[in-house]
């Protein structure tokens, strides 16, 4: 059973057409790239999948998006609940400008996940290791998030969305801020986390879309044009 699966969906801003008739399905534990030039349709893609586009009046979705299945635009749960599922890690960094802790505690307050301080520490805690943040973290958790480095601020928001157990983390450019060195901290991350979630990610370098999907899928004017294993992709003459 996939974790995603999309049929003839359609995404448009009043006239213009953004997603044009995409028909896709994403497996549970896959990493899967978005890959196109500027402008393509990849952001509008991914913000549907956690209904990031609703805030935006004149932004029009059709077609069947499920998740599980259930069907992401027509069910009768809300979606604070989905976006706990569906997690998202943007851009830029973008930590709230509170502790480090608080940054982390922040969506297991919201959900109620913890009934004890004690619950909570374990949480931040779990969340920070499994970001690769621990070590660096753990004697400033009191301390501003915007602080940090640039990179640690993105592994930051990477443990904000994993603290509240997601299913499926999207990632939107992770790595276009970040400096060689955060970049392939982020890439291993990425790897270690594949075992535990669905991950897609947004991003303008084959080279990332290499190294760390599984699936690689191309966009061009909003249509997918082409959806393949990345190893075969990548060496296909
Ligand atoms: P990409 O992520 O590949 O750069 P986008 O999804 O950002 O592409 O954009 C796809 C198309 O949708 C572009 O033509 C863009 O101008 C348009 N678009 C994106 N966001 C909005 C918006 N909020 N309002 C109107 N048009 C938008
Ligand atoms: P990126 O390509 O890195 O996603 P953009 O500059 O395309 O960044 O978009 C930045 C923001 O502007 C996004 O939130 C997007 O929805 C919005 N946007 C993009 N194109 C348009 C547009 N034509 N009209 C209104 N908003 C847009």
């Amino acid at each position: 059973d996939p974790k995603f699966k999309l049929r003839n969906v359609d995404v448009s801003y009043g006239a213009d057409r953004a997603i044009k008739n995409i028909s896709l399905d994403i497996g549970r534990n896959e990493v899967i790239s978005f890959i196109g030039p500027s402008g393509c349709g990849k952001s509008t893609f991914l913000r549907c999948l956690n209904r990031m586009n609703d805030s935006i009046d004149i932004c029009r979705i059709k077609g069947q998006l499920m998740l599980d299945d259930e069907d992401i635009y027509h069910s009768k749960r809300d979606v604070v609940e989905l976006r706990a599922r569906v997690g998202m890690v943007f851009q830029k960094p973008n930590p709230f400008p509170k502790s480090i802790y608080d940054n982390v505690a922040y969506g297991p307050r919201i959900h109620g996940l913890a009934n004890r301080k004690s619950d909570l520490d374990d949480i931040v805690e779990n969340s920070l290791r499994k970001a690769g943040l621990w070590n660096e973290a753990k004697d400033r958790l009191d301390s501003i998030a915007t602080g940090m480095s640039g990179g640690q601020q993105q592994r930051l928001c990477i443990a904000r969305a994993i603290a509240v157990s997601p299913e499926v983390i999207l990632m939107d450019e992770p790595c276009s801020a970040l400096d060689p060195i955060a970049t392939a901290r982020v890439e291993e991350l990425i790897a270690e986390m594949s075992e535990s979630y669905t991950i897609v990610i947004v991003t303008h370098s084959m080279q990332q879309a290499a190294r760390v999907s599984h699936r690689t899928a191309y966009f061009h004017l909003g249509h997918l044009v082409e959806v393949n294993e990345t190893n075969k992709v990548f060496t296909s003459p």
